[in-house]
């Protein structure tokens, strides 16, 4: 699935990465013999930590974690999963290809409907059954592609381009606010005061807003004039949400 790799791709917590240091935990676990192993339906779950791990940041491109690796703790998103019309990724390859700045285009697109978030491994389970019963209350609905916008993580460590995605009806607002309210069970933080739905297409390394922000309205421009020409890929039809939990991703339908 196109999401997946996404996440893989920029992830603060990459679960590539966690996937990599599993099979090294692993193979520490097989070495030291005079330890207990873990059960075998546990030591085949990917994603799952066994130990703390010094981040380094040239193992993956540069990035920094947002969040120490610790036993038990899964990286979590919930988003909606987009494809790209080969038209649409042909601008997005034009655009970051024509930046100010170094950085990478990202090929398999998401919405995020939460932030990063660390979940226990005990709370999956019943995470995914609330989630599975929240989207079967709301209807599909559609998600309008409009201006081109910059984005920072909270840390600063990160810059984005994305295309800004609006919802008529509420409904997008609806559904996140029930999924705040599904991780407030949890003691988990909601999603931004302020939300800006977006498709990420483009990131870099560091804060570097001030030297995309000046071209906005020009990258806005030519968005527009694109999707004048390619209505079909101003709009969205959600029909599904999904969630990755380390390595593993569910789908839930809408109504
Ligand atoms: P995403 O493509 O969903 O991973 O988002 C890229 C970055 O945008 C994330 O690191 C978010 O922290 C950041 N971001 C900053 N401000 C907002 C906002 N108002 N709404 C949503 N995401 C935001």
């Amino acid at each position: 699935m196109a999401g997946l790799h996404l996440i893989k791709t920029y992830f603060s917590d990459s679960d590539e990465d966690e996937y990599d240091e599993k099979k090294e935990d692993d193979d520490k676990i097989v070495n030291k013999q005079t330890r207990l192993t873990l059960p075998e339906s546990i030591l085949s779950l990917k994603g799952v930590t066994y130990e703390e791990v010094t981040d380094n940041p040239s193992d993956h491109d540069g990035r920094i974690r947002s969040f120490k690796h610790e036993r038990g703790n899964w990286a979590t998103l919930v988003y909606i999963d987009y494809t790209t019309s080969d038209c649409l990724c042909t601008w997005m390859k034009s655009v970051a290809n024509n930046l100010p700045v170094q950085g990478e285009i990202i090929s398999s697109l998401h919405i995020s409907l939460s932030r990063t978030l660390v979940l226990k491994f005990h709370w999956i389970e019943s995470f995914v059954e609330g989630l599975k019963l929240l989207c079967r209350g709301f209807h599909q609905f559609i998600v309008q592609l409009t201006d081109v916008k910059v984005y920072c993580n909270e840390e600063r460590t990160r810059t984005f381009l994305g295309i800004y995605c609006q919802n008529e009806d509420g409904t997008l607002k609806r559904l996140t606010e029930a999924i705040d309210c599904l991780l407030a069970e949890y003691q988990l933080p909601p999603f931004y005061k302020d939300i800006s739905y977006h498709i990420s297409f483009f990131w870099c390394l560091g804060d570097k807003q001030m030297y995309l922000q000046k071209i906005l309205p020009s990258l806005t421009c030519s968005l527009n004039k694109f999707l004048a020409e390619n209505v079909e890929d101003a709009y969205v039809h959600v029909k599904e949400i999904q969630c990755k939990i380390g390595n593993k991703c569910y789908s839930f339908e809408l109504k």
